[in-house]
């Protein structure tokens, strides 16, 4: 029986590159974007239903989950920052709210149709979950939130039959890093501290993803997994 994944922020970036990787392995994807442009932009794959969703409105969140009858799988890619900006309250919460509540909120909506299928969580997390960033104070806490987050729900749902866990990515080429990578200025010192020396793409945190919502991975859960060329590590 083919399988259904839900892709939060998955009509582009990172979401997109984990639900090009499951529809390539046979999965059905419900892939989601903030905007109805971004949607519409989003290019149209074969077994890939895209829809808009916000993860701060529940009533979005109850609208979409209504259209929902099974579900195997919950990637959870859906995320902002503002870099330079997060010192501001107001911001500071929006980018709580999304990253983090956000992603609470998903959880909590897609748990009991996990728990019938047997089904499993991926959350996003970063290199910032494990250490700060002073330009973003608002995104690291998200991120270190979404790594506690993950461990918590992994324990109190593991007796349903939900695994929990997390992706810590790198550095990845998608619109969140343009600028960075549009100015060498501040490529170098990335790529510098990469010891693989480049960029990572959508695709290779795609595999991880499909590993974790897969039986593969069936005494996985409450995890935190770095997929950075080795950035976290040095
Ligand atoms: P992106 O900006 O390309 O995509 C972000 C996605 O989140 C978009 O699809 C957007 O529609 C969606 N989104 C934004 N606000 C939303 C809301 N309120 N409700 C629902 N969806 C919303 O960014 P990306 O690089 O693909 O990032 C995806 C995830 O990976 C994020 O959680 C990000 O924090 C994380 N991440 C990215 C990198 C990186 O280097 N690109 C590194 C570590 C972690």
């Amino acid at each position: 029986m083919t399988k259904t994944a839900l892709v939060t922020g998955g009509t582009r970036g990172i979401g997109f590159g984990v639900a090009k990787t499951l529809i390539a392995n046979g999965w059905s994807v419900v892939a989601t974007g903030v905007s109805a442009e971004e949607v519409a932009a989003c290019p149209a794959i074969d077994g890939m239903q895209a829809e808009v969703l916000d993860v701060t409105d529940q009533a979005s969140v109850d609208a979409l989950l209504a259209q929902i009858d099974d579900l195997n799988g919950l990637v959870n890619c859906a995320g902002i920052l503002m870099r330079g900006a997060e010192y501001d309250i107001d911001k500071f919460q929006k980018v709580v709210d999304v990253n983090l509540v956000g992603t609470m909120r998903m959880c909590l909506g897609c748990h009991d149709m996990l728990a019938a299928s047997g089904g499993a969580i991926v959350n996003t997390a970063s290199m910032l979950s494990f250490f700060g960033g002073p330009l973003v104070p608002g995104y690291s806490a998200s991120k270190g939130g979404v790594a506690q987050l993950t461990k918590s729900l992994a324990g109190k749902w593991a007796p349903d039959g939900v695994r929990v866990n997390a992706i810590a990515p790198g550095w990845i080429e998608t619109e969140m890093t343009e600028g960075l990578r549009a100015d060498a200025a501040r490529e170098a010192p990335i790529l510098g501290r990469t010891p693989m020396g480049r960029w990572g793409q959508p695709g290779e945190v795609g595999e991880l993803a499909i590993w974790l919502l897969s039986d593969n991975s069936s005494f996985v859960t409450g995890t935190v997994m770095p997929v950075d060329g080795g950035y976290a590590a040095m």
